[in-house]
């Protein structure tokens, strides 16, 4: 019987959730067949991981070994015509916007850090800015290709039942091993960017509802630290593709992509450090005021930015989510239907002061429907919240938690297992008794 490798400490994005587990990692097919191989040999269900990037437990594995699947990231194939690429499952979408940029092509569907793989994408069915328009990353999968308990590789199809068993089964045991996902072609690698400030909550909703069929990029930054009229107040966001004018760069170029990642004066090991110093503590207040009055000020202004700076802001500073060691932090996305959105949200929002814990960053979304069995996306607004988990919170940060699950249990909302450190997607389906 093949020996598993020596344990070692495995982490959640947040670094809340930890387990200490054998880790495979295979680097090619027939090595992720003798890794299965072995944990079976053994009597013990692997957890699969792609980067890592779920914010809780999603794939740790306190009972047993993980297998990163990062190894097999070969693109195996793009088609021009149809814009339609063949990439491993460990691809990430880093690397896929990079091979797809200087083609004239971009993912349709792109998460808040593109540290993400295609198969951990397409086992949360994960969502962008764009989720208005262009709904979640399995509806734009041509196909997967997934490694059966025997071995074997099949190849399945969207649009079959076998397939909706796949897309957002993030509890599945048999690997995707390669995606066939269709790259939206762009005439420019730049979006003209409108931002704007909103006073508060019914203000904020209303100009994300506004602006999600006219743009297709569309989100709110909210300050959760105000109270009282300003309540929901919020940087909104919006952006549609660039139309290139004569003699102006298309940037199709990586280089000209990160170009536009601007950092401030400021170098990254400061930045963190400063990070570390204010994660868990006040200064987020004035953080969150601080953005909030400089946009202010501003006024409502257009500029032009590269889909990557535009997309991944929360990249720009690698590792930032070390400056919360040790109590590490957990990210709750609470998923409201549109009618019972506001009432939801500020209930969801005066929570946080009543409890006295208040999220350092709050990002809230526009949705469609997901009618997929797996689905979690709903027509309506998301709001995804970060907290700090020190010792003097970790107690009221969990009632508080527990107060969202039944607040999206009354108003018929959803949480997103991508994001969720506490097992509420677990009470909740214990609740309806249906939802995965
Ligand atoms: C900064 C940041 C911003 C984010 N922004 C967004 C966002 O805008 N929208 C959004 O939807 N999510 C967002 N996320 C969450 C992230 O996109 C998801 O958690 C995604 O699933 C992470 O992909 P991963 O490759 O790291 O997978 P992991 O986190 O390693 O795994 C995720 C799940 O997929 C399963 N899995 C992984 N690989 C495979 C495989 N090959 N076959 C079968 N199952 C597999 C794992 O078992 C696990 O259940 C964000 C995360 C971060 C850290």
């Amino acid at each position: 019987m093949s020996a598993l490798p020596a344990r070692e400490r495995v982490e959640g994005f947040g670094l809340y959730n930890v387990s200490v587990s054998p880790v495979l990692r295979p680097a090619s097919l027939d090595d992720l067949r003798a890794a299965l191989a072995a944990c079976t040999a053994r009597g013990e269900a692997p957890v699969l991981r792609g980067a890592g990037r779920s914010y809780g437990d999603a794939s740790l594995n306190p009972a047993g070994p993980v297998i990163v699947m990062t190894g097999l990231n070969a693109i195996a194939g793009f088609d021009e015509t149809t814009g339609v690429v063949r990439a491993g499952a460990g691809l990430t979408l880093g690397a896929l916007w990079e091979f797809a940029i200087p083609r004239g092509f971009w993912p349709p569907v792109v998460t808040g850090t593109m540290h993400v793989t295609l198969g951990g994408a397409v086992a949360m069915n994960v969502h962008g800015k764009n989720g208005w328009k262009k709904g979640t990353i399995g509806d734009h999968v041509e196909s997967v290709s997934v490694m059966k308990s025997d071995g074997r590789v099949e190849e399945i199809s969207r649009g079959t039942r076998a397939f909706d068993d796949v897309a957002g089964n993030w509890r599945r045991a048999d690997p995707i091993v390669e995606v066939a996902l269709k790259l939206k072609k762009v005439a420019s690698g730049y979006l003209d960017v409108e931002a704007f400030v909103t006073p508060n909550l019914s203000a904020t909703l209303a100009a994300l509802d506004a602006a999600k069929d006219d743009w297709d990029y569309v989100v709110g930054w909210m300050d959760c630290w105000t109270t009282g009229k300003s309540l929901g107040r919020s940087v909104v966001h919006v952006a549609n593709e660039h139309a290139v004018q004569e003699g102006e760069p298309r940037g199709w170029s990586v280089a000209e992509q990160l170009a536009d990642i601007h950092m401030g004066p400021l170098p990254a090991p400061i930045l963190l450090l400063g990070l570390r110093l204010s994660a868990s503590g006040p200064q987020m207040r004035f953080l969150n005021i601080a953005k909030y009055a400089s946009a202010a000020v501003r006024g409502r202004h257009r500029y032009r930015q590269s889909l990557v700076a535009y997309s991944f802001l929360l990249d720009y500073l690698p590792g930032w989510n070390e400056a919360y060691r040790p109590g590490g932090f957990i990210q709750y996305q609470l998923f409201v239907p549109r009618e019972a959105a506001e009432a939801a949200l500020v209930r969801a929002l005066r929570l946080q002061h009543e409890r006295g814990v208040v999220s350092a960053l709050a990002v809230l979304k526009r949705h469609r429907d997901d009618p997929s069995p797996r689905g979690y996306a709903l027509d309506g607004f998301s709001l995804a919240l970060d907290f700090p988990v020190t010792r003097g919170n970790a107690s009221r940060l969990a009632g508080l938690c527990r107060a969202f699950d039944a607040l999206l249990l009354e108003c018929g909302g959803r949480a997103y297992k991508a994001k969720d450190c506490v097992g509420s997607i677990e009470r909740l389906a214990g609740a309806r008794g249906a939802r995965p």
